[in-house]
């Protein structure tokens, strides 16, 4: 197998995992970011972009490019590929960066959504509270994530603040969904178009933030399972979407209805670094250098991620437990920032619950 060079935008966590998995591959990484103290740095060359002569640098450096993040620069992307390909695509990357493109385009391939309008103005504040009805999610259309830059409004005395709050933004209204749980689909595309989907997760947030993620599903009809299938695949041959793709969806009465998607490996599927054959990041790996994509499937019938936010926590507690796997990021302590994770296995509920109950000041937030 010759050596493939990647080229990574960024430098965090994800970048770290795609390089871990990468390494038994004979893939080597250089990472293109200004942080030099970030979760990758180790693992590869970082080329700051102020450093002269740094674009081409990495061009050189690398044989294939991808990305980290939803919000990097698409004029970035689309000047790279110039020169090396650079999966996923910039479609993929343009239509996840903006709520409206992205969920136009779930309309426009049959995948349910939330109800929405565009909102420019108070007056269309008002309008879509009216035709939506309340509650409704005020939205930026760009550069949210866990949750900041949205308003949730119950009644029309809430219309001014959020308004007040969110009114320097392009922003979309959606209608308040009701659902049972949020689950998300992860699903990997080849450079020839094969496809492969992991099992749904489970995921449960506090404060807008990702703390648990649980494989199987619990009481998955067979159709959702397929419906979300469905919508993965759909969507990654829409966009002709090379390496991983998330869509996160509300599990309602009335079948799956798609939230948004990520075009790139998620923290929802961080599990599956011990709980599939080939990981996420493998996968990613794996099909933006054109390998062959690897096996799916799940390894244990039980499998959690717990993330390890603000603080460290007690690592000798985890590191003590048989089936449980620290991963830690580099990142200094710092309030709401994800700084690690915990994969656990088991191969029955029982063990897993009695594992995560182990492990509840993590879930809860380590103090
Ligand atoms: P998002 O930034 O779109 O992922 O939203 C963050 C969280 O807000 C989601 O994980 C949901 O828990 C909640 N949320 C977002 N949109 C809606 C909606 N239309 N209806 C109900 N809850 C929502």
């Amino acid at each position: 197998m010759t050596v493939k060079r990647v080229g990574v935008i960024g430098s965090g966590q994800l970048g770290r995992m795609m390089a871990l998995a990468g390494s038994p591959l004979d893939v080597e990484f250089v990472f293109y970011d200004e942080a030099l103290q970030s979760p990758s740095c180790r693992l590869g060359e970082t080329i700051q972009p102020s450093s002269e002569g740094s674009l081409e640098r990495f061009i050189e450096s690398v044989d294939v490019i991808t990305y980290e993040s939803e919000n990097t620069d698409s004029d970035l992307v689309v000047k790279l590929s110039e020169s090396k390909p650079v999966f996923p695509g910039v479609d993929s990357l343009r239509k996840s960066q903006h709520r409206l493109t992205e969920k136009n385009t779930f309309r426009d391939l049959g995948i349910q959504t939330a109800d929405f309008l565009k909102v420019t103005s108070h007056a269309e504040l008002k309008l879509a509270t009216e035709k939506l009805g309340f509650p409704i999610v005020l939205k930026t259309t760009t550069l949210g994530y866990d949750g900041k830059g949205q308003a949730v409004l119950k009644c029309a005395d809430d219309i001014d603040n959020a308004w007040d709050k969110l009114k320097d933004f392009e922003l979309i209204a959606e209608a308040f969904v009701t659902f049972s749980r949020e689950l998300s689909v992860i699903a990997v595309r080849d450079t020839k178009g094969n496809t492969c989907v992991y099992p749904l997760a489970e995921n449960d947030h506090t404060d807008g933030i990702l703390r648990i993620s649980r494989v199987p599903v619990k009481n998955l009809s067979k159709e959702k399972q397929a419906q979300a299938e469905d919508f993965a695949i759909t969507m990654l041959n829409h966009l002709d979407h090379i390496g991983v793709l998330t869509l996160e969806l509300f599990d309602t009465d009335n079948g799956l209805i798609a939230n948004e998607m990520a075009p790139r490996v998620h923290n929802s599927g961080h599990w599956t670094i011990e709980g599939t054959a080939s990981s996420q990041f493998e996968n990613h790996v794996r099909a933006i250098c054109g390998f062959p994509l690897g096996d799916t499937s799940s390894r244990e019938n039980f499998a959690a991620m717990i993330n390890i936010i603000g603080k460290h926590g007690d690592r000798d507690k985890v590191l003590s437990m048989g089936n449980a796997f620290l991963h830690t990021y580099s990142k200094t302590e710092r309030q709401n920032r994800k700084i690690g994770h915990i994969n656990l296995i088991a191969s029955t509920e029982e063990q897993m619950n009695n594992d995560i109950s182990a492990l509840s000041d993590f879930v809860k937030e380590c103090g």
